[in-house]
């Protein structure tokens, strides 16, 4: 391809022509091994949320792919300020060879199965803070994965309508302070969401503040489940 030749890709591992994860540096990306419970974080079978965690309106289970460092760290850090359209390709290309078959989760479906799950949706953005980006990184690495399984993604339910600070500059107690309130339903959509089963999508799982902010908003709009999928922790 042209653009290849004129921007050619390399690898964010060692700079090496071609890829921008090279098959030398794919080997030390590391994929979770535990899932843990979006409500206390600690180990649980297949992402979901322990029993005596799980409240009305938490999240029913989290699924994370890759551990946020390394290459993975720094694919995800550039798709934040500009997106490039190969390196997501790339990213996604990666993310679904490790989700199935190996990679089970109660809560995700797998590629051909009957869908259980099969809406995502993408953590918004607020609209000024998309203007200014022109992206909505989320979106767009959460409808490459979609379109990989099958699922539809709804970019009209959920919104932010609070602008925040940065999470990324705050710390945990914070965060959660800084992010409540942020979302809300979009108008016309509460007979969709009413027992819907929903894949909430971010890229990173940090401290979890924003997909339990998501998941609140939507249950209480009556979503029956709401299941987290970021592609890093
Ligand atoms: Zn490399
Ligand atoms: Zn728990």
């Amino acid at each position: 391809m042209l653009l290849d030749f004129l921007f050619p890709r390399r690898c964010l591992g060692c700079g090496r022509r071609g890829e921008y994860f090279c098959q030398e540096c794919r080997q030390t990306i590391k994929l979770i091994e535990n899932q843990v419970c979006p409500v206390c974080e600690r180990p649980a079978i297949s992402g979901r949320a322990h029993p005596r965690c799980q409240t009305r309106y938490s999240l029913d289970g989290l699924t994370s792919i890759f551990v946020y460092k390394g290459i993975i760290k720094e694919a995800i850090g550039k798709l934040k300020y500009k997106f490039i359209t190969d390196l997501a390709e790339e990213l996604i290309g990666l993310s679904t060879k490790y989700l199935p078959p190996g990679f089970h989760s109660e809560g995700i479906p797998r590629r051909g199965q009957p869908q259980a799950l099969s809406t995502l949706i993408p953590v918004p953005l607020h609209p000024r803070r998309q203007r200014w980006r022109g992206f909505n990184q989320s979106e767009l690495l959460g409808k490459r994965l979609a379109e990989k399984f099958n699922w539809q993604v709804r970019t009209d339910i959920l919104a932010r309508h609070k602008h925040t600070k940065p999470q990324i500059k705050l710390k945990g107690e914070e965060r959660k302070k800084n992010i409540r309130g942020a979302f809300r339903i979009k108008p016309n959509c509460k007979l969709f969401i009413m027992n819907s089963k929903l894949i909430l999508f971010d890229d990173v799982w940090t401290t979890g503040s924003t997909l339990r902010e998501c998941s609140q908003v939507l249950k209480r709009a009556g979503a029956k489940e709401v299941w987290g999928l970021t592609l890093a922790r």
